[in-house]
């Protein structure tokens, strides 16, 4: 057999062993700030204080209980926006909604409300990563219950961002053996891209997303040459304020209101592996890779999902996946 395919399998059982014995504890700074808001505020004041503290997530807090509510993400907000677009002349109702209030969106437009898992900090870090890629979360939060009084605390949120950077820092020497380029191992999405132009409105490629289940659209120009990517999160700032009506923007106009330190998008080519694309996850903030040709075309996406479901499940006989 290739040697090379002996290798990579090697690297892989060697990030799946790293991760059975680090917790999601061991991912966390040794200090860090937690933002974590209360259910019972405003959906659109919410909006204003992840921009302030330039986050795009949040865990809640039910105070009347004493609970961990769930995690706010873009997707709340893009569920808010369906349900101005389902229900236009509600809009007074919806500056008034509460983040309580999501649930009912939910089911007011019709979606599926996110199974919201959770693991205890000291679990292995693998289950984590095995309850995201299951309920297809991009982040985890962290709960742990106090033994006397039973009280839940959120400790933390982990991301599959946060997850690939620890791997990539701390296990090179694994990932380093992941040598085949990865239209080899079929990394990543090639075909029924979902794509939008400058010209196309903001609101286009959020039902887009919708439509797709996906969190970030490429947008191509007439030749399909890649030239920017429109993500969920570039959403929040362009309802600022309960700015709905601007949603008819072009994503031209939005994408030039990126904050200054926007970390820009990355590419890579179908000859690319994967220890290089982990290199670029240890150096700099990937949230997910567009495949170009020499030209700039698009070729196809590869979500920081894609390379987490790759490198836990790629190879393992279904039985031993059961137990997660
Ligand atoms: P993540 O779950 O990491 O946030 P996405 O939701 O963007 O990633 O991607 C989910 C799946 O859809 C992945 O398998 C990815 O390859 C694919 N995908 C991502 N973007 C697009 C797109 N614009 N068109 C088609 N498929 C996509």
């Amino acid at each position: 057999s290739n040697p090379l395919d002996k290798e990579q399998m090697q690297g892989l059982r060697g990030v799946r062993e790293f991760l059975k014995v680090r917790t999601s504890y061991d991912v966390l700074p040794l200090s860090f700030r937690l933002i974590i808001l209360d259910n019972d505020l405003l959906i659109r004041k919410s909006l204003n204080i992840l921009i302030q503290n330039g986050i795009v997530s949040a865990p809640l807090w039910d105070s009347r209980n004493g609970t961990f509510a769930g995690l706010l993400t873009s997707t709340d907000y893009i569920n808010v926006i369906q349900y101005y677009c389902q229900f236009p002349h509600e809009i007074d109702q919806v500056d008034q909604f509460r983040l309580s209030s999501l649930r009912d969106i939910e089911r007011a437009i019709g979606v599926l409300p996110l199974e919201t898992v959770s693991v205890h900090p000291m679990r292995p870090l693998y289950e984590a990563c095995r309850r995201m890629l299951k309920t297809r979360a991009r982040r985890i939060p962290l709960i742990d219950t106090d033994d006397e009084t039973g009280r839940e605390t959120v400790v933390s949120v982990i991301t599959q961002y946060r997850i690939l950077k620890f791997i990539a820092v701390n296990n090179e020497q694994h990932t380093m053996l992941l040598k085949k380029p990865v239209r080899e191992i079929g990394l990543g999405t090639y075909t029924d891209l979902a794509t939008a132009t400058m010209n196309s409105s903001v609101l286009d490629v959020i039902h887009l997303m919708v439509k797709y289940n996906i969190s970030a659209v490429p947008i191509v120009d007439k030749d399909n040459r890649v030239l920017n990517l429109f993500e969920a999160v570039d959403v929040i700032p362009c309802i600022k304020g309960g700015a709905y009506d601007e949603l008819t923007a072009t994503v031209g106009d939005a994408l030039s209101q990126r904050a200054e330190d926007f970390a820009g998008i990355y590419t890579c080519s179908e000859e690319d592996r994967l220890d290089s694309i982990f290199e670029t996850i240890r150096k700099s903030r990937v949230h997910r890779l567009i495949v170009v040709d020499d030209d700039s075309r698009l070729k196809g996406i590869i979500s920081l999902s894609d390379i987490l479901k790759y490198v836990l499940l790629y190879g393992e006989e279904e039985d031993d996946l059961q137990e997660y």
